[in-house]
């Protein structure tokens, strides 16, 4: 089987974490499978849709390195969803309901005071040709609801194993609104047929969806040449640290808004590939590497704790792996481009890449030196050897030692405060070096 998945976002808002999960698993299992990976925007919605949104999408999957290899636009393929809607009608499974808003409603109330399901009771299915008529007459347009069989619609779901939905317990859900509009539901199974997807992986707010769509499905398969069903992976939602849901703040958090904060994609791609696995939590090497691991039976069927904290020590874990030449075009862009060693000596204290500059301007610009102690500074001063190479560190400090009687943090404390006017930071041996004696001395004299 040819596998080949989609990502299907509605291009309403920007995506976060949830919907960048969804795109990453479809991604990774595509390049696991050899498969093919397709971008489909669900912008039926023509209101709430934006092209700006739409862009914004492309912009984050390409950053997030989430390359597509097909792409399609729900909007521009009405014209398949109505031959497959005239098919439904003429096939009995879609029907015309002339019910206001209101009406529905004060039923529903009805029904709940009467201890029963809120169901539609498919009063519409018993109108008589005169009624329709009458309705049509006052200006009333029908919206269209699929009659669903009732049955308990069954799957084998790649992540939840056997599930049933029981569709008898549903209302016949509309898919068509007054205004001709087609609602999610029809255009994505239709494109789910048509493109061939093999596989349908989101989100478990889904899963109730799945059995209705399993019986458009199946409903439309002879119209396709006996279409096979898909096979399906709910993934469990993401909550934040406290095992609650996903907080305002980071369920809403933007991807546009992580790359502004300065966060790297294979930080974002490692945790959402992660998270709810039994997989460890750590920066992968490429997102070929992630592809590797990717397998369904890692997952667990718990919700996917989403903690900010975790992300932020991927994103170190990312910058300490990173290789200078990956790091050369970057450090270039922010002027901070100090060489191999620089890097290699900065790049394990780094949260974040723009902290670059601070380190570049500690080891090539001005500071404040940070001095408590001047008589200790002078001392310092005094024992600096005249030629300061990669290896003199250790014999200056020891020099420094032996004549002050500080050792441990009272020796390299007051140094690294001198030096490079922060209490912490890289290794010091090669960070002097890199700062060099004439700033060294410059800086012991305050
Ligand atoms: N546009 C839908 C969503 O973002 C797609 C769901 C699906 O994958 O079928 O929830």
């Amino acid at each position: 089987m040819t596998v080949k998945v989609r990502f299907a976002p509605s291009p309403t808002g920007r995506i976060h974490a949830g919907n960048v999960r969804a795109a990453l698993v479809n991604w990774l299992f595509a390049q696991k499978n050899q498969g093919v990976f397709v971008l489909r925007i669900d912008d039926t919605d023509l209101e709430r849709s934006t092209k700006e949104n739409e862009d914004l999408i492309e912009t984050d999957l390409t950053w997030l390195g989430l390359v597509w290899d097909e792409r399609y636009n729900q909007s521009k393929r009405f014209d398949i969803y109505q031959k497959c809607a005239d098919q439904l009608k003429a096939d009995g499974r879609l029907y015309p309901c002339y019910e206001t808003a209101d009406e529905l409603d004060r039923r529903r109330k009805v029904q709940l005071s009467r201890g029963l399901p809120p169901i539609y009771d498919r009063a519409a299915l018993t109108l008589t040709a005169e009624e329709i008529a009458a309705f049509e007459a006052e200006g009333r347009k029908p919206h269209w609801r699929f009659k669903l069989e009732g049955k308990r619609v069954a799957w084998e779901d790649l992540v939840r194993g056997h599930c049933e939905v029981d569709t008898t317990s549903m209302s016949d859900p509309v898919l068509i609104r007054e205004d001709g509009a087609f609602l999610y539901t029809l255009p994505s199974v239709v494109d789910d047929i048509d493109m061939k997807i093999s596989h349908v992986i989101r989100g478990e707010d889904h899963v109730a969806n799945t059995g209705t769509q399993i019986e458009i499905f199946e409903a439309l398969s002879a119209f396709f040449g006996n279409a096979p069903l898909p096979i399906f992976a709910h993934m469990p939602l993401l909550v934040g640290a406290d095992g609650e849901g996903l907080s305002k703040r980071l369920g809403s958090m933007s991807i546009s808004q992580m790359r502004e904060d300065g966060i790297e994609p294979l930080a974002i791609t490692s945790h959402l590939a992660k998270i709810g696995t039994s997989d460890a939590l750590e920066a992968a090497p490429s997102l070929a590497a992630l592809a590797e691991g990717q397998d369904f039976g890692k997952m667990g069927r718990a919700p996917a704790r989403y903690d900010f904290d975790d992300l932020m020590r991927l994103n170190a874990g990312v910058l300490q792996a990173m290789s200078y030449a990956e790091a050369k075009p970057r450090l270039e862009a922010l002027n901070a481009d100090l060489g191999e060693l620089f890097w290699d000596t900065i790049r394990m204290n780094l949260h974040k890449f723009n902290e670059v500059t601070e380190w570049a301007q500690i080891v090539g610009g001005d500071i404040t030196p940070k001095i408590e102690d001047a008589a200790f500074a002078a001392k310092a001063l005094d024992l600096l050897p005249a030629d300061y190479g990669r290896e003199s560190w250790s014999a200056w400090s020891g020099a420094i030692k032996e004549a002050t009687g500080a050792k441990g943090k009272a020796l390299f404390m007051p140094l690294r405060q001198a030096l490079t006017g922060m209490d912490h930071g890289p290794d010091m041996g090669a960070l002097s070096f890199l700062i060099g004696r004439d700033k060294i001395a410059q800086r012991l004299k305050g």
